[in-house]
């Protein structure tokens, strides 16, 4: 490559947090994308870390473990979003450790009497948890002091070419657009939905999605908790199910009656980019730029962002040998 130039196509976690990687290995980069912080599908979304609806296991644990520690020590710096909480998932049924079990320090099984009622297994590791609006305000904040420029698009792109034209690098961050985008029949939307309550004095994070309550968590965040939620594959609707708010709350407050009585603050709704596996790959486009895709990350966005980030940054440097 002659130019240490990139542009990245999508301002979600994805884009920024490759943009970043990017900036800070020397290239130029620029951002363009049709919706920015915090209007995109990552302000949304609950978060913390947990690879949730992604595949294939064995490439998402690197990537989730590499994540993993960057988290760890993003949690140091105070007012960027990044905390850490105890992670509990319980089961009415007798589970084998989880895939991502070698990612986290400190996995622990709950013993029996520990379980609440119904439960008969469960575990507990300490994880990473994500304040989007903080944290995307940070990455985009991180981003334009390295250098980055970001450009706010008037409208969704159709086809790559519309913006490949004079870039010899591109790296395609635009998740569930990336369907229409590339035509890629594997890209599908889940949706989800989630309740914005006061927290009552809630620390952990709890988790049941393969019991009765399922998918239901919970997810403290200082002040507030969100509360999910669904997990609807093939869904289109952005707006808000009075009646999902319902039976979220309704089985949120049996998995945690603290929250009965807790005052309702908001509800929102996000479409995670599902694909029956996460593309990260380099492409030859015919006009001989190179592509290299980066989207699909399904329930894991924030999971897998800063080992995704690093596998781009390989792609990259393999493009010049
Ligand atoms: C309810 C919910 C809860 C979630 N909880 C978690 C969680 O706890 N932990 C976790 O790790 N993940 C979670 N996720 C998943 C996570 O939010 C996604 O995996 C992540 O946001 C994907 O990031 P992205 O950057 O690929 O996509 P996005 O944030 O959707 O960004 C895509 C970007 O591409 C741009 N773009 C797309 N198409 C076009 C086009 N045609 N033209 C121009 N620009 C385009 C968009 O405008 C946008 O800037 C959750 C998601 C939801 C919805």
């Amino acid at each position: 490559m002659k130019n240490k130039q990139a542009l990245v196509l999508g301002c979600g976690v994805i884009g920024l947090t490759s943009g970043i990687r990017l900036l800070e290995n020397g290239f130029e980069v620029e951002i363009v994308a049709a919706k920015i912080p915090p209007d995109t599908t990552s302000d949304v979304a609950t978060a913390y870390w947990y690879p949730f609806r992604v595949s294939p296991p064995e490439k998402v644990l690197p990537w989730a473990a590499f994540t993993y520690n960057r988290y760890m020590e993003l949690a140091e710096i105070a007012g960027i979003g990044v905390g850490v909480f105890n992670f509990v998932q319980i089961f009415d049924h007798k589970v084998e450790d989880p895939f991502w079990k070698p990612a986290v320090k400190d996995f622990i099984r709950i013993g029996k009497d520990e379980l609440p009622p119904g439960y008969v297994d469960g575990y507990i590791a300490p994880v990473a948890r994500i304040e989007t609006p903080v944290y995307m305000d940070y990455l985009v904040t991180r981003f334009k002091e390295s250098g980055g420029k970001i450009t706010k698009l008037d409208k969704e792109i159709e086809s790559i070419e519309e913006i490949s034209a004079d870039h010899e690098l591109i790296i395609n961050c635009s998740g569930l657009g990336a369907g229409k985008i590339f035509n890629d029949k594997e890209v599908f939307p889940i949706r989800g939905q989630l309740v914005k309550t006061a927290n009552p004095g809630l620390r952990d994070c709890i988790n049941e999605e393969e019991g009765p309550l399922a998918v239901s968590y919970i997810v403290p965040h200082g002040t507030y908790c969100i509360l999910g939620g669904t997990a609807d594959d093939n869904n289109w609707s952005l707006d808000v199910d009075p009646k999902t708010t319902d039976e979220i709350l309704t089985k949120c407050r049996i998995l945690d009656p603290r929250l009965e009585g807790a005052e309702v603050l908001g509800e929102r709704v996000g479409l995670r980019p599902g694909r029956t596996e996460v593309r990260l790959e380099l492409e030859k486009l015919p006009s001989d730029s190179a592509i290299i895709h980066n989207y699909g990350h399904g329930g894991a966005g924030f999971t897998l962002s800063w080992g995704c980030a690093e596998e781009v940054l390989k792609l990259v440097e393999g493009l010049n040998n």
